[in-house]
């Protein structure tokens, strides 16, 4: 029989979580690997490829702090730089710091189990079996895709493909008769790309979303240079701020202080430098106030009215709910796009989605025929990952048992019962609230530290203790439910994956006061943890 390979960190997924977090455990020297499902690095960058993917947060910041010898080195060619270069620059921080070695590619685990008498984790793939002391999951919170389930799907003789898992060679569109399901952040990106190659592109739209202009454009040598010499005072300025972005401080302006006017004119030039921070960071009670989310909501429905040139398909394009309530997107010629005459738009409301075909789609009012069928119908956001992993803590509970009412953790790193187990970005913290990726450094140097600690204090095991995991979870539900954020059916709240508990997943209290807290627990030598 083979031997288990034993370590003394595993860490799951090689995205900006993973590949930070063994980064800095190769620091100090521990016996650290990454086991990945993917043939490459890269995470959400290397199976997100479909046309159009892009980052909604500017290259600037969505980029690693860490070294400055590599934000020194790196130039990002756009604003929001696209889905290839994020995953060049992803390679290159792999090669750069030589990570590879240490990362086992084309590997699934398949479940992870605490073993109580070794204190250890033993981690199976499909073929092999490790084991180590402490177990990081870097599996990303908008990696799982919602697999499309529709009626039908089988017997259609085009191609279809998922936005989430996009073929690597690409496809070609010219001539073809497309669908998309879907009008995300996923199709908000690639509906323009598409539209303008495929012969005809029929859009089947269930909610319309809020998007911003992204007014994306190359970034001149002088931006590039200022960044350069501005880093520090950026990344510093990102740490403490709701919403972990430096260059755009949000303003301590409330809408329902100000007269109209002043309101039009500061969204109109937030809308008009573009990209969906800066748009949000205009005032601070759209988010909470439902009086001032309507008129920043009025603002971007009169927007898409102005764009679209027939307007049947503007009022179907203009949402209806609270502006952010969903997350917003960020584009590049969306609404335009629909007055393009190969492109048309589907309520599937009014006329739903009856079951894919084989010649295409049939929907209550008319047949359909098409060449490709995308589905670009989302994730199972923050605990898909996490669940698709059979994982097992002490006492054999499940944590798919224990989190059957919805996920529950300590400061979203650490869950009672799972010793030694930590979640990057996990439900409970901030992560899908900010920029993710100043999020992830803050959970990775918070684990390191504590792996740190407990080494150097000579201790077994770390775990969160019920109580405080408890009133963790009920301040994270009251501050939830003071924003608007709470109340509509987003992925924020499992509400796109039918049967998933209605529970709201990330912390939505701001990320800079969740440094605080986090910081103030480690410095307390692990308040809120068990460890023995
Ligand atoms: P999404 O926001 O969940 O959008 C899925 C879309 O599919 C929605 O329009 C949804 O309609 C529709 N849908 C789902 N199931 C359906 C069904 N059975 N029948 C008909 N329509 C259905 O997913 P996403 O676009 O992939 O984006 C998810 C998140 O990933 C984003 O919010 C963002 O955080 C991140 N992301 C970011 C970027 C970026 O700009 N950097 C790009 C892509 C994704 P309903 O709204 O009615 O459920």
């Amino acid at each position: 029989m083979e031997k288990v390979k034993k370590y003394d960190v595993i860490i799951i997924g090689s995205g900006f979580a993973g590949l930070y977090m063994l980064h800095k455990l190769k620091e100090i020297n521990l016996d650290a690997i990454v086991i990945e499902k993917g043939s490459g690095v890269g995470g959400t960058w290397f199976w997100n490829r479909y046309p159009g993917a892009r980052c909604d947060i500017e290259s600037v910041e969505y980029s690693y702090s860490f070294s400055e010898d590599l934000q020194q080195e790196w130039n990002w060619s756009n604003r929001y730089s696209d889905q290839s270069e994020i995953l060049e620059y992803l390679n290159h921080v792999a090669d750069r710091f030589d990570l590879r070695k240490n990362i086992i590619f084309n590997s699934t685990v398949l479940s992870a189990t605490y073993l109580e008498s070794s204190n250890q984790w033993e981690i199976n793939t499909e073929t092999e079996t490790y084991k180590s002391k402490f177990c990081v999951m870097a599996t990303g919170t908008l990696s799982s895709i919602k697999q499309p389930d529709f009626e039908g799907l089988d017997k259609f003789d085009g191609d279809w493909y998922v936005t989430g898992k996009w073929p690597h060679e690409g496809v070609d569109f010219s001539e073809k008769k497309v669908g998309i399901i879907g009008t995300g952040s996923s199709a908000v990106q690639s509906i323009p790309v598409i539209a303008k190659y495929a012969k005809h592109l029929t859009v089947f739209q269930r909610s319309p979303n809020y998007s911003i202009p992204a007014n994306n454009r190359p970034l001149s040598k002088k931006e590039i240079k200022n960044a350069k010499s501005n880093y520090s005072q950026i990344r510093k300025n990102a740490k403490y701020t709701r919403a972990g972005i430096g260059y755009n401080q949000f303003e301590e302006k409330k809408i329902l202080d100000y007269p109209i006017d002043y309101i039009n004119e500061e969204l109109s030039t937030r809308w008009d430098i573009g990209g969906q921070e800066i748009f949000t960071a205009g005032f601070t009670d759209v988010g909470t106030e439902p009086k001032a989310n309507e008129i920043a909501a009025d603002f971007v429905r009169s927007k898409i009215k102005e764009i679209v040139d027939n307007p049947i398909t503007a009022e179907l394009l203009a949402p209806k709910d609270s502006i952010g309530c969903k997350r917003l997107c960020a584009d590049s010629n969306y609404f335009e796009t629909y007055n393009q005459k190969n492109v048309e738009l589907i309520d599937i409301n009014s006329t739903p989605i009856k079951s894919i075909t084989k010649k295409g789609l049939s929907t209550t009012d008319k047949e359909f025929d098409f060449d490709i069928l995308i589905f670009a119908t989302g994730f199972d956001a923050m605990t898909g990952a996490l669940l698709a992993i059979d994982i097992t803590g002490k006492n054999h509970i499940k944590l798919k048992d224990k989190w059957k009412d919805g996920p529950r953790s300590y400061l979203g790193l650490s869950i009672s019962d799972f010793p030694n187990l930590f979640t990057v970005t996990g439900p409970g913290s901030p992560s899908v609230l900010t920029n993710m990726i100043v999020a992830i450094e803050q959970h990775v140097e918070w684990i390191f530290e504590c792996i740190n600690y407990l080494y150097e204090t000579d201790k077994n095991e770390i775990e969160a203790n019920i109580k405080f995991q408890n009133n963790w979870m009920d301040h994270l539900e009251e501050v939830a439910s003071n924003t608007l954020r709470y109340t509509c059916n987003s992925w924020y709240v499992g509400a796109n994956v039918p049967g998933k508990k209605r529970v709201f997943m990330p912390y939505a209290g701001g990320f800079g006061k969740y440094r605080e807290k986090c910081d103030e627990v480690a410095e307390n030598s692990y308040t809120g943890f068990v460890v023995s």
